[in-house]
């Protein structure tokens, strides 16, 4: 028997049951840039704005009480779902890219010196690349990059070599937004570890694909965005431990993120509010929260089951036609599955896909250094969900034969 329902959770989106393309039934495959939500999502959203939408954390009337437990309550169920020690250690943000922003530019500040390195790696996103270099360039110090081998995957003895007294933060991300490769995380963490030096995981491939427990795991800092876990967008978290935020200043400063202020001198509020300047979106929050815990019911552990079978059906059967290359080819992998077909252009080949109601994505993926590396422009890329089915990957498969035909 298949490890969930995907009849009934289809059902509970109502974009998948609404939405045509040209006519046709959506076959949506474009996941990992966003996910459609479900109704409670929106309902969510609805009851906050039609029921309770106030201010947080300064108001005495009720309302303002009302606004700031639910969006407090959502910091717990966040706290819960990564499990967290201390639900302070949860701050919101406007997503990965934010949350990878705050600590590359907190961090930074107050850690790297001349001399010193940043190591990420070679399948990084934009968005775990750049504000490490900005931060870098400031503070004098080197960008270093963990190679990979010809699958796409972390050459991991690269990665023990590179790893020396002067690199002063790790960020990886746990899944290649572009390849789908699975990184060694927790051997990374612990090498890390081992000489003392913190771990930054950006998990925006990560959270909606598999279980991540980060006292189990240990990563110092890991960055996620809601509107890849079927919440809203806008809404992001980031976890840190507390013994790094503490010693972390301020990233932004505002509202809310202070204890007292005079023209001579601010004192900072405590954790987590000490990173959450100015008033956050509430509704967003909250949203998240209904979608986590929609997660939670259906099961993290069954959408991995689920999202693998689709995965190894999608595999064998792209790899039947003809002329079709897979960029990224490592042993471990989840969910976005980069091809090409020939010399096609990925772009053209995405187009003919659209037109059948296949909605991919074509292009760099925001990982341009990684496009480098495999000496392509881009690539055609299918990413899953728990919604997916084995037919939308049977109307992908006939729909890349036919454009490849006209193509070629
Ligand atoms: N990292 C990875 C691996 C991603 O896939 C993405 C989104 N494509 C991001 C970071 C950035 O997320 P956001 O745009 O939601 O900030």
């Amino acid at each position: 028997a298949p490890p969930l329902d995907v009849a009934r959770i289809r059902k509970d989106f109502p974009l998948l049951q609404q939405a045509t393309v040209y006519g046709l039934p959506l076959v949506y495959l474009d996941n990992a840039a966003t996910t459609q939500k479900p109704q409670v999502v929106l309902d969510t959203l609805e009851q906050y704005y039609t029921g309770y939408n106030s201010n947080v954390h300064r108001g005495v009337h009720q309302l303002s009480q009302q606004a700031t437990e639910a969006y407090e309550l959502a910091r717990k169920t966040v706290a819960a779902y990564l499990n967290a020690e201390h639900t302070q250690e949860i701050i919101f943000t406007k997503g990965t890219t934010d949350s990878i922003n705050l600590v590359a530019s907190s961090y930074g500040r107050k850690f790297l010196q001349p001399g010193d390195a940043v190591l990420i790696s070679a399948m990084e996103h934009h968005s775990n690349i750049v504000p490490w270099q900005m931060i870098c360039e400031e503070r004098g110090a080197e960008l270093k990059v963990i190679p990979i081998n010809e699958r796409g995957e972390l050459r991991m003895d690269a990665f023990s070599q590179l790893l020396d007294e002067r690199v002063k933060i790790v960020a990886v991300t746990c899944v290649s937004n572009t390849l789908g490769t699975i990184n060694p995380v927790k051997d990374i963490i612990a090498q890390a570890h081992a000489r003392n030096i913190p771990v930054l995981l950006d998990a925006a491939q990560g959270v909606q694909h598999m279980a991540i427990d980060v006292q189990e795991l240990q990563p110092d800092f890991l960055a996620f965005s809601g509107h890849k876990i079927y919440g809203p967008t806008g809404i992001g978290v980031l976890y840190g431990k507390q013994e790094w935020l503490e010693k972390m200043p301020p990233y932004q400063g505002g509202g809310d993120m202070i204890k007292t202020v005079t023209f001579a001198r601010t004192t900072y509020n405590e954790l987590p509010y000490k990173f959450e300047a100015g008033t956050p979106h509430v509704a967003g929050a909250i949203g998240l929260e209904a979608a986590l815990n929609y997660v939670k019911l259906v099961g993290i552990d069954k959408i991995q089951q689920w999202e693998e079978q689709l995965q190894d059906y999608a595999l064998q059967a792209l790899q039947q036609v003809e002329g079709l290359r897979l960029i990224g080819q490592a042993a471990h992998r989840a969910a976005s599955i980069s091809f090409l077909v020939g010399d096609i252009h990925p772009y053209d080949l995405g187009e003919l896909l659209d037109k059948q109601g296949i909605a991919v994505r074509t292009g760099h993926h925001c990982t341009e250094p990684l496009m480098d590396l495999f000496g392509i422009p881009g690539t055609v890329r299918a990413s899953l969900s728990m919604y997916n089915t084995f037919e939308d990957i049977d109307k992908l498969v006939a729909a890349v034969h036919k454009a490849a035909a006209m193509l070629r």
